[in-house]
């Protein structure tokens, strides 16, 4: 039955094609409809290092957790993108606990002697890092050797949505604004800028309250260091302020000096699809449309998870739909 149930999914960011991954792994016959390629999503722009960050479900962090033990395999797969790698995550106010929770590797207390100045506790631990534009081309290679066509289009409407297959899983991001009437998922704009790395190995997150302003944050990815960062709710513009800019370099070189004077190659601005609780399971009025989106600064996190439980919400839908 499966294998003949054809399914659309819409949107190829992290989650659209995650989705499309695992359905198409379990026999479902999968189409992704995307009004951007992959390398044009905001999941493109991420950084991307595994965390829940401005997520907001009772189950994140078991989602988090499901995608965690998928990136530990992908890791040993250099073509993948996704590398485990050591690094620090510090504050500067009282000690906190690191903010991923229960999962990372290896996770132990620092000196504070070792941190970078006016940083007083922080957490060493091993977590994935994810290079977003080689992730996303390794899973799109994916889908073609499963035979799943990816095709650019026309944004789909509220009106096409219900017809468009007998199964719909709709992962279009902050795009969901437009297309399921009176929704509220809203944009946390972030900044990002991509620098030639000095010799960088580590990664090092500032812990905050993921409150709007100014952040720090420096994942290395090969021979480029991502450096961030910055949240600016409720902001739809994606022009780049050289202001926002200077600020975050300046912010990460008083954290990292061997950042002084190094080359930016790209400044990311990206719209985090931010919602009070992500949206994921079968429409109220539609209930072969099944959602998955809303997941604000921890799309790439919670992927896996998510993918798998859109994957278990189709088995439902089918099971329901089959003739008795
Ligand atoms: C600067 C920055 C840094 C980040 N860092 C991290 C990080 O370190 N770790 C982490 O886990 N997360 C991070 N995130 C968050 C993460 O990027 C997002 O949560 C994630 O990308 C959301 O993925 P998505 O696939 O749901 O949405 P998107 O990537 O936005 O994809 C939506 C897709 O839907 C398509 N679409 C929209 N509307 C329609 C329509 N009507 N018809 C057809 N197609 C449509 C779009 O074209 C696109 O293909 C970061 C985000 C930003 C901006």
């Amino acid at each position: 039955m499966i294998r003949h149930t054809d399914v659309v999914v819409i949107g190829a960011g992290v989650s659209g094609l995650t989705s499309a991954l695992r359905l198409a792994e379990s026999g479902f016959s999968v189409h992704v409809r995307s009004a951007e390629p992959p390398g044009r999503t905001t999941s493109c722009t991420a950084g991307a290092i595994w965390g829940p960050h401005l997520v907001a479900h009772e189950r994140a962090l078991a989602w988090a957790l499901r995608s965690l033990a998928v990136f530990r395999e992908l890791a040993t797969d250099p073509r993948t993108g996704v590398r485990m790698v050591d690094g620090v995550e510090a504050s500067r106010g009282t000690l906190v606990t690191p903010r991923p929770g229960t999962g990372p590797d290896d996770v132990r207390r620092c000196d504070p002697a070792t941190l970078p100045p006016t940083f007083t506790n922080g957490w060493r631990y091993r977590v994935p890092l994810i290079d977003m534009s080689r992730y996303l081309e390794y899973l799109s290679e994916r889908l073609d050797d499963l035979g799943v066509e990816v095709t650019i289009t026309d944004p789909v409407t509220a009106a096409e949505l219900p017809r468009l297959a007998p199964l719909v899983v709709n992962c279009t991001g902050l795009g969901a604004r437009e297309l399921i009437a009176g929704d509220p998922v809203a944009p946390v704009r972030g900044d990002l800028l991509v620098a030639e790395n000095p010799g960088l190995d580590q990664f090092f997150v500032e812990h905050d309250d993921d409150s709007d302003g100014l952040t720090t944050y420096l994942l290395p990815q090969g021979d480029r260091v991502m450096l961030g960062g910055s949240r600016s709710t409720g902001d739809w513009s994606t022009a780049r302020n050289p202001e926002v800019a200077d600020a975050i370099l300046a912010r990460c070189t008083a954290a990292e000096p061997r950042l002084a004077g190094v080359r930016i190659l790209e400044h990311h601005v990206g719209l985090r699809p931010v919602r009070e609780q992500v949206r994921i399971g079968p429409d109220e009025t539609h209930p072969h449309v099944l959602h998955n989106y809303g997941h604000g600064g921890g799309g790439v996190t919670l992927s896996w998870g998510c993918a798998q439980e859109v994957l278990e919400c189709a088995g439902a839908a089918v099971r329901t739909s089959r003739p008795g």
